[in-house]
């Protein structure tokens, strides 16, 4: 081979090197402004829970799962952005804050097991998937639940396990769970859901009316199994559905 050629290929070969790596450094900067904004949101948490950042443990883990891989290509350009956005099937994956802020009052521990109802995307499974022991995850739409199932296992998220089932009745085989976290809204707090968070555990779950606000709830199981709730801000989330 002519050295000429030789060079040409070389120099072929750096661009491209150079273009996927301004393509993964396109995303890490927006990904850590999006870190930012959500860190110059926290101080309107003072008012909504005692404290006005989220934990570090959480922003660590927003600040690694790459979120434009859990939404449609074609939005990809917008993943970063501190807003809803849809996913198809008429279904929205959270705004990041909305995540920071709900995977924040579950208060994450190593050895936690946790329980999410609404897999969507998958995107805040991913989350937790770091922050904690084991990530139990299931959506009512099939075909959501299986690219969820998919992308976290290219991903390596190998701590989370998905099913397709309405969501209302939890996951006995796997209860009782220290957590829970519901992503749709719902006219109540599902007894099954209750029953099987552990004592001492909690769950966040948006209650209230269909297509309207809701009211982010956080609610406590203590030691002795008494429940208690707090209306944390009001959200609007996608209706939880199914036969309950
Ligand atoms: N947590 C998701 C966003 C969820 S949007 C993410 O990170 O992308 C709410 C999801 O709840 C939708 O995908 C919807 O289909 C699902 N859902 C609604 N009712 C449900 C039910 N009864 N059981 C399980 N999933 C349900």
């Amino acid at each position: 081979m002519k050295p000429s050629l030789i060079l040409f290929l070389l120099s072929c070969l750096l661009a491209a090197e150079t273009i996927s790596a301004q393509q993964v450094d396109k995303y890490a900067s927006q990904r850590q402004m999006m870190i930012e904004e959500i860190a110059s949101d926290a101080s309107r948490l003072v008012k909504y829970i005692d404290k006005d950042s989220v934990s570090d443990r959480v922003m660590q883990s927003m600040a690694t799962v790459p979120r434009h891989l859990f939404i449609p290509p074609e939005m990809r350009d917008e993943a970063y952005e501190n807003r809803p956005l849809p996913i198809g099937y008429g279904q929205t994956i959270s705004q990041p804050y909305i995540v920071a802020l709900m995977t924040d009052l579950l208060q994450p521990q190593p050895d936690h097991k946790v329980l999410e109802i609404g897999t969507g995307s998958g995107y805040q499974a991913a989350v937790l998937s770091g922050l904690v022991k084991e990530v139990y995850s299931i959506e009512i739409i099939d075909k959501l639940g299986l690219t969820a199932k998919r992308v976290l296992k290219q991903l390596g998220y190998d701590n989370v396990s998905t099913r397709i089932a309405d969501g209302y009745d939890g996951w006995p085989e796997h209860a009782q769970f220290d957590s829970i976290i519901v992503t749709a809204g719902i006219s109540h707090i599902p007894p099954p859901l209750v029953k099987q968070l552990k004592n001492g555990g909690t769950m966040v779950i948006p209650v209230g009316t269909r297509f309207q606000t809701q009211q982010l709830t956080l609610v406590k199981k203590d030691l002795n199994g008494a429940i208690t709730t707090k209306q944390i801000l009001p959200v609007i989330f996608v209706p939880f559905t199914g036969g309950h």
